[in-house]
């Protein structure tokens, strides 16, 4: 079992005005086998805490502690933490021109090892994944990102995911832009890692409407840098109810 801990987080990003404070305390531990949806309205600070996982310069750590089965998360370089099992779908994904998906995937796949996977089975994990995915075998030797509909850039984060065999993934708004075709193909792609890897998943989210095709064990609500409120998958059935109203009151006038 591997075992994310997230402690009284601190992070500040640079604005005009300085350094602004984003994340204030926020705590989570996250284990292989478990989904964890974060739930909040925008701007609560889900993708500054994405982010902060997978090492992006603009957030610095303040305060607090991210370690990986004991190991400091916060001292890793983004590929150290690659390499240890972390990984990030972003919420908006970046063109790599001039890399087709095809090279992107296999030297992400060797760095991640160390070696390169061998190219028959390699070649045939690609194959089935996308066809999983329901994607064109021509999307392979596009450029990443490049000209990708907003579907089809999840589906290149889940393909990634389902490659790349990580331990712990991070998924920021996968759910965003997708018709309920595309987010069914992509949540059935996140539930098949989940069995074939025992993934731990952190589902990030506005809406709870991925929630209904995969299921999360704890549901933790976010609002301006912290969790306010945690419980299982019915506190996500409350908000889809009630909305994120009376948590924003709470923060707002604190008593
Ligand atoms: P969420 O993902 O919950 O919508 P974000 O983490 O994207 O929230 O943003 C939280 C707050 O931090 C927002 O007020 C946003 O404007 C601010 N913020 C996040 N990233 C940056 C950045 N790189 N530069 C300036 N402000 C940022
Ligand atoms: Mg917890
Ligand atoms: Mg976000």
């Amino acid at each position: 079992m591997t075992v994310l801990e997230i402690r009284d987080l601190h992070v500040t990003v640079e604005t005009e005005s300085g350094a602004t404070p984003i994340l204030n305390g926020v705590t989570l531990t996250i284990r292989t086998g478990e989904t964890h949806a974060i739930m909040g309205p925008n701007g609560s600070g889900k993708s500054t805490l994405a982010y902060t996982i997978a090492g992006h310069p603009k957030y610095t750590v303040t305060g607090g502690s991210i370690t990986l089965d004991g190991e400091d998360v916060l001292e890793m370089s983004v590929d150290e933490r690659a390499r240890a099992g972390l990984f990030l779908a972003m919420q908006y994904p970046v063109e790599i021109p001039g890399v087709t998906v095809t090279n992107f995937l296999r030297t992400a796949k060797t760095a991640i090892d160390g070696e390169a996977p061998a190219i028959r089975s390699w070649t045939k994990d690609v194959r089935e994944s996308m066809t999983n995915l329901r994607m064109d075998p021509v999307f392979a030797q596009r450029n990443v990102n490049e000209g990708f509909s907003g579907g089809e850039k999840k589906r290149h984060e889940i393909l990634q995911l389902e490659l790349l065999r990580p331990k712990l993934a991070v998924l920021d708004e996968t759910d965003s832009g997708l018709d309920v075709d595309a987010l069914k193909i992509v949540s059935e792609g996140v539930n098949r890692a989940k069995e074939q890897t025992d993934l731990g998943v952190l589902l990030i989210t506005h809406y709870t409407r991925i929630l209904r095709y995969i299921r999360p064990d704890h549901v933790h609500v976010m609002v301006k840098g912290r969790i306010v409120e945690e419980g299982g998958p019915e506190l996500a059935d409350r908000l889809e109810d009630e909305g994120y109203d009376r948590f924003v009151q709470q923060v707002a006038e604190p008593t």
